[in-house]
């Protein structure tokens, strides 16, 4: 009877799967939005003064100096920081914390495909809405009452970014439920709405440290928002994994945030060769939507996604293909290296 119920509990629970981490020799990896680049070599210099005596010790359990250093590099106070082990833990404890609604919460039909899961997990109502023809989310969309509304900012797989306008639009109209939104990339060109939760109660930004610092190995994620909010993260943190952020990832996180030169280079060095993949792309008539990202959404004029996903990887170069409707023709390519760059069209040059 037992083993009956956990099965009808979980059999219909379909697991996030991430991007595929093969083991191939020479392989191009452009299909988990993944740095190109290695961390600072402040968190290499870091790594190497771990003092493994210190390991036998629980680490702080309210990271209080990741989360002080956070709260100092945006400009806000400690109550408004919370840290876990990768966004994916910060996110999966806020829809624990916040989504207690009988009402659905609101989210695109085409966005971080993790939500569904955790809104299976958490047994959490949901409504999705279309994004538009452009792939544009509709602010409107999101004033109907709802159990809450999480948007990626810039939104993914679209790789297209929203000014913080329509962000204070959806907030504006859903004072009475929590509003998350997911800043996983938007270092790359997008618009923060951090400086928004000064005015807004019932906002929570998320961020990570897995692209823009490199540090996806690690994995460190924060939230920001009013003390409020974050004390009750603590208290689902605290009911879950008191120590969820281990010793070295919080020295090698604050080594990261202590090297704002290398951070800006990288990240100006992956904007500079996405502009122009998307020039050699559109050269091969491929359309891509504009990014704010890390990676592109790119279809082509005549050739299928399916036939062009299945030609690179022969080339062992691997990108992200979803099929899926209304994206099933496109290709989500993670930017990587101006070299890696250059041999994906080269490769995309010998198909058409
Ligand atoms: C990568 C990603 C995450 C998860 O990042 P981690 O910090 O590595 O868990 C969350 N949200 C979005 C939209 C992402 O693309």
């Amino acid at each position: 009877m037992v083993t009956k119920n956990f099965r009808d509990n979980f059999a219909k629970i379909a697991p996030y799967v991430s991007g595929e981490q093969p083991k191939m020799d020479g392989l191009i990896k452009l299909n988990s939005n993944e740095n190109p680049y290695p961390p600072s070599p402040k968190v290499k210099k870091a790594a190497a003064t771990i003092e493994s005596a210190k390991l036998s010790l629980y680490p702080s359990s309210d990271a209080e100096e990741l989360i002080d250093k956070l709260a100092d590099y945006h400009g806000l106070k400690t109550e408004n920081v919370f840290v876990g082990n990768g966004s994916d833990e910060v996110l999966g404890l806020a829809f624990r914390a916040f989504f207690n609604s009988e009402l659905p919460i609101a989210y695109p039909d085409i966005t971080y495909s993790f939500y569904p899961v955790w809104c299976e997990f958490f047994k959490i109502p949901f409504v999705t809405f279309a994004l538009d023809d452009s792939f544009r989310i509709n602010a409107d969309d999101y004033i109907a009452p709802n159990g809450g509304v999480v948007i990626t900012n810039p939104n993914a797989p679209t790789s297209i970014g929203e000014r913080t306008d329509f962000i204070r639009k959806i907030l504006d109209n859903n004072r009475d439920v929590v509003v998350i939104v997911d800043e996983a990339y938007v270092d790359f060109g997008g618009s923060s709405s951090i400086e928004l939760i000064q005015e807004y109660d019932n906002l929570l930004v998320v961020h990570t440290f897995s692209k823009s610092r490199s540090l996806a190995g690690i994995r460190v994620g924060a939230c920001f928002g009013n003390s409020e909010l974050i004390a009750v993260m603590n208290t689902v943190k605290n009911s879950f994994n008191s120590y969820p952020v281990d010793t070295i990832a919080q020295k090698l996180a604050i080594a990261s945030l202590d090297d704002e030169s290398y951070f800006s280079d990288i990240v100006h060095e992956i904007i500079t060769t996405r502009e122009n993949t998307v020039k050699a792309l559109e050269q091969l008539g491929f359309h891509t939507l504009e990014s704010s990202t890390n990676f592109i959404f790119t279809t082509h004029e005549s050739i299928h996604a399916k036939e062009i996903f299945v030609h690179l990887r022969e080339d062992k170069i691997l990108v992200r293909y979803f099929n899926k409707p209304r994206i099933g023709n496109y290709l989500r390519i993670t930017i990587g290296t101006a070299a890696q760059m250059d041999a994906l069209i080269e490769s995309l040059e010998r198909l058409i």
